[in-house]
């Protein structure tokens, strides 16, 4: 086994560029998961970022929120700002594992490792997150919802790495998240969904061009798809203001959202049937159509 350890993001990336196989390790919580089990097949050429101080930051600045590629969900939940402005973030993290591997687990590493069942990805995702991707020749910023192509396939090339995640900090009047487990704590998501709406319409100057139809609703579902799944159906039902009266009024926009599967840890009809449950209780007398 080979590991690197670079001390600089210029430094990692070269590496990367030199070498694309190299497996990035952040707080390794997904990546050891398998050693014991088959430790030969773990004989390969890593890349430790544990020592590249610039991606360990939480930034706030020119109205987003910043999170370094190594933040981990506990430096989240010691941010007295992101409790404010971003709860759900909290929300999830103190929902992910224990305090362990809160401390170690970072939000990157969730993006990355691409479970469908991650719980960070749907709160970023509810609140526009965007991942940038960085490599020797420079960096990219990829939307979130837009950064899956499979299931754990994904936009990143194998000379990229994850080097942040960005949020625009924005007003919210609703925001709620619901994991759904065999168990109050320490266990896999059956069903996920993490929704936000925004309470005003950007300003005339902000994005121009991309948000001159104001979407406030965000829905996002995780295990219940081959990855964590925007459900924009969901969202143009609210959108458009149609009556929902019971959690079956949501299965027809469900079914172009999402496409749960029979699995060890639950059915497919129970996903569904969960998740139009938790969309029904979740908006009863909060959007104005579902009552
Ligand atoms: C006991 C236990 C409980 C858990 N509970 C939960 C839970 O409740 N909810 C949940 O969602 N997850 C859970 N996890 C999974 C895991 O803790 C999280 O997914 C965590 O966020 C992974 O982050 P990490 O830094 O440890 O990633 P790592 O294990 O270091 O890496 C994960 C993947 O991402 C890649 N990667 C990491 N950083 C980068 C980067 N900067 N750029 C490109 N690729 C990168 C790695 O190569 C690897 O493929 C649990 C794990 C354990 C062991």
């Amino acid at each position: 086994m080979n590991v690197l350890m670079p001390t600089s993001l210029s430094e990692a990336c070269a590496f990367c560029a030199k070498q694309p196989d190299l497996i990035p390790l952040a707080g390794a919580t997904d990546l050891l998961v398998h050693w014991p089990i088959h430790p030969a097949e773990h004989d390969k050429s890593y890349l430790d970022l544990s020592h590249v101080q610039e991606l360990r930051t939480i930034g706030w600045a020119s109205g987003t929120l910043t999170l370094g590629a190594l933040a981990t969900y506990w430096d989240v939940l010691q941010d007295g700002r992101a409790k404010s402005e971003f709860p759900l973030l909290l929300e999830a993290a103190r929902q992910v594992g224990a305090i362990q591997i809160q401390s170690r687990g970072t939000w990157a590493g969730n993006i990355a490792n691409g479970s469908p069942a991650a719980d960070g990805v749907p709160v970023l995702m509810a609140y526009d997150a965007s991942v940038t991707l960085t490599s020797a020749g420079g960096s990219r910023s990829v939307p979130l919802h837009e950064y899956y192509t499979g299931y754990r396939k994904s936009v990143r090339r194998p000379d990229e790495l994850i080097s942040a995640i960005s949020m625009p900090i924005r007003k919210y009047d609703f925001s709620v998240f619901h994991k759904v487990g065999a168990r109050r704590a320490q266990a896999i998501t059956k069903i996920g969904v993490a929704i936000t709406r925004e309470s005003e319409a950007p300003s005339l100057g902000e994005g121009v061009g991309g948000r001159e139809n104001f979407h406030p609703w965000r829905v996002v579902a995780n295990s219940v798809s081959a990855t964590v799944k925007r459900c924009t159906a969901v969202e143009q039902l609210l959108q458009s203001n149609s009556p929902v009266r019971k959690p079956e009024d949501f299965l027809p926009a469900l079914a172009s959202d999402v496409s749960p599967i029979d699995d060890i840890r639950s059915t497919a009809d129970y996903r569904r049937t969960v998740l139009a449950r938790l969309l029904y209780h979740s908006l009863r007398n909060v959007a104005p159509a579902v009552t």
